[in-house]
Order: C-alpha cells, then sequence, then structure tokens
C-alpha cells in the first residue's frame, strides 16, 4: 500500500437538484454542493465538518457514486471516475467504500453477522463458501468481535459493536478509501472513542483513506489529519487539522471552534459562538452566504462571493481573512 499517495481527486464537485416549489412558481435549484475542490490521501483522514444541512451527506453520495456530480471531476487514482469503462466500475466501486451513521439502520436484522459480512463476497466474487465465511471470522476478529459470535444476529450486539460490524462490512472487498458519514454520532460518548480508536489502527494496518463526516468537532479533532469546513454546500476552509485548530482563519470556523466545549480547546473563545439558523438552501443569501450569521459582515459581503484563495497554509473563502 502506497501511503501518502493522492487517492481521490476532487476539483469543483457539484450537485444541484432542481426541486419544485408550488403550480406558480419556478423551481428552486439546490446547490447541495457547490464547488468543493480537495485531496484525500492514501493513510491519512479528511474531516468533512459543518451543521446539518452543509452538503457533507451528498458529499459523501457522491464520492461513493451513490450519485452522480452535475458537475466537476471526480479522479480515483488519477483517473476520471465518469469516463471508465463499465467494465471497470464494478472494481471502482469496491475500491471506495460507505460507514453510515446508523448502524441499526445499515444492518439487515434478520441476517446473521458473518452471512453479512460475507454478502459483499459473494456479490462480487466467485470465493466458495467456505472462504467466505472464514473471511467473515478472520473480519470480525480484526474489527474486535469473538469468531462465535458469527452466528448472532445484529439485535444481539450493542451500538458500538454494531458499527464495528458495519466497519467490517466496508472492508470486505479490500477498498482504498471509507468514507464514513457520522460514524459514532449514534453512540454514547464512552464508546465512540473506542470506535474511533479502531478506525486509527485499521488505518494504520491497511493504508486506509478515510473521508470522515461529522458534525462533532471534539470527535474531528481526534481522528483528522485535514480539515474540509463547509456552508451552505460550499468549503470556506480547509487545511492541516492543527493550522486550523489552533488559528482558525474564517468566521465560520471560529464560531464553530468556539461552540466547543472548552475542555477540548484551552482558552478563551474569541468570538460569540454561532448564533441564527442555516438559511434555507432553496433560498440561499446573495454574496457570501454566512453574511446574515457573521459578526464581521461588511456591505461587500452581501454583494460579492468570496473566492476560496490560498493563506497561510490553508484554503479560505473569505473577503477579510
Ligand atoms: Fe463574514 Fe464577509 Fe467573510 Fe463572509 S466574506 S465570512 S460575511 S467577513
Amino acid at each position: 500500500m502506497n501511503r501518502n499517495k493522492t487517492i481521490l481527486e476532487a476539483h469543483a464537485l457539484r450537485r444541484h437538484y432542481q426541486v419544485k416549489r408550488g403550480l406558480f412558481r419556478a423551481p428552486a435549484i439546490v446547490k447541495a454542493v457547490d464547488g468543493a475542490s480537495f485531496t484525500v490521501t492514501a493513510g491519512r483522514t479528511l474531516a468533512v465538518v459543518g451543521e446539518s444541512g452543509c452538503g457533507k451527506s451528498t458529499l459523501a453520495r457522491l464520492l461513493t457514486r451513490i450519485e452522480a456530480p452535475t458537475d466537476g471531476a471526480l479522479l480515483f487514482a488519477g483517473r476520471d471516475v465518469t469516463a471508465v469503462p463499465k467494465t471497470q466500475e464494478k472494481a471502482l466501486r469496491r475500491a471506495v467504500q460507505m460507514v453510515f451513521q446508523n448502524p441499526y439502520g445499515s444492518l439487515n436484522p434478520r441476517q446473521k453477522v458473518a452471512d453479512i459480512l460475507a454478502e459483499p463476497l459473494l456479490i462480487n466474487t466467485g470465493m466458495p463458501r467456505a472462504e467466505r465465511r472464514d473471511r467473515a471470522v478472520a473480519m470480525m476478529a480484526k474489527v474486535g468481535l469473538r469468531p462465535d459470535q458469527a452466528d448472532r444476529y445484529p439485535h444481539m450486539f450493542s451500538g458500538g459493536q454494531r458499527q464495528r460490524i458495519a466497519i467490517a462490512r466496508a472492508l470486505m472487498l479490500d477498498p482504498r478509501v471509507v468514507v464514513a458519514d457520522e460514524p459514532v454520532s449514534a453512540l454514547d460518548i464512552s464508546i465512540q472513542a473506542q470506535v474511533l480508536n479502531l478506525m486509527m489502527d485499521l488505518q494504520d494496518e491497511l493504508g486506509l483513506a478515510y473521508v470522515f463526516i461529522s458534525h462533532d468537532l471534539s470527535v474531528v479533532r481526534h481522528i483528522a489529519d485535514e480539515v474540509m469546513v463547509m456552508y451552505l454546500g460550499r468549503p470556506v476552509e480547509q487545511g492541516p487539522k492543527d493550522a486550523i485548530f489552533a488559528d482558525p482563519r474564517h468566521p465560520y470556523t471560529k464560531a464553530l471552534l468556539a461552540a466547543m466545549p472548552r475542555v477540548h480547546r484551552g482558552g478563551a473563545p474569541e468570538v460569540t459562538p454561532l448564533t441564527g439558523e442555516l438559511p434555507s438552501p432553496m433560498d440561499p443569501p446573495p454574496g457570501c452566504t454566512f453574511h446574515k450569521r457573521c459578526p464581521l459582515a461588511q456591505p461587500r459581503c452581501a454583494a460579492e462571493v468570496p473566492e476560496a484563495r490560498a493563506l497561510d497554509g490553508r484554503v479560505v473563502a473569505c473577503h477579510l481573512a
């Protein structure tokens, strides 16, 4: 496994939806993802951060090819994923796997764990049944479950164990990238750390790249190497985790960090924590979409969309940064 190599690249990725607004009104265009550019590196974690509705989950669906982008480019190992021949699509889908937030909903309650884990092999390989089961049991051990639990059903496990099963299932086809959408937010705090540590151990062992989607900056601080902060479909600040946590430059990033429990941050908050609601993505404010909530907003902010620009080792989209 070649660590530190770029495995996934997004260039100005967009996903827009047309939404009907009644008989006499023109349809609205919802820009769920609107120009996201980033790279994902083997053996490292890119955390995508923002409030609910900022486009994080749509981005996850684009990366795993559950949905196609409206515009922009997505490259896997240097190849444009929208242009791969049909014969290679399956291999590409195997290489990028997903872990969902809710391990209760994402596991079939009528399947035994060994069958849940063996199913991707059944669908994607011609592997004999006995070998599929051996692989499933071996993967259970890798994620901290016992082989004698192989014939149990999901409801017989705790929430943390169920998320271990979901992670094991995502790894059955030896992916290069795992997109994890709020993978620990349904778990108790004490269990969250165990699952995060498991993910980090697996990353070390297998050289996996993670795209880790979360609204929880405490969790992001624990697991991320790089951070991309999104607001209403657009990245507003992105760069190395340490730089962003130590010295955030976008007012939205500052507000998110100021809202973190003090024990994780140290020192006093520099700005008032975030107030007001996220605007409707059907009717976003003009100019900088954050201007109605931004304590530093100027008249220019309501008129001009700030361009993303490089600044002190990160990229920021703010007129005043
Ligand atoms: Fe605030 Fe203006 Fe920067 Fe937007 S561009 S974040 S409104 S200062």
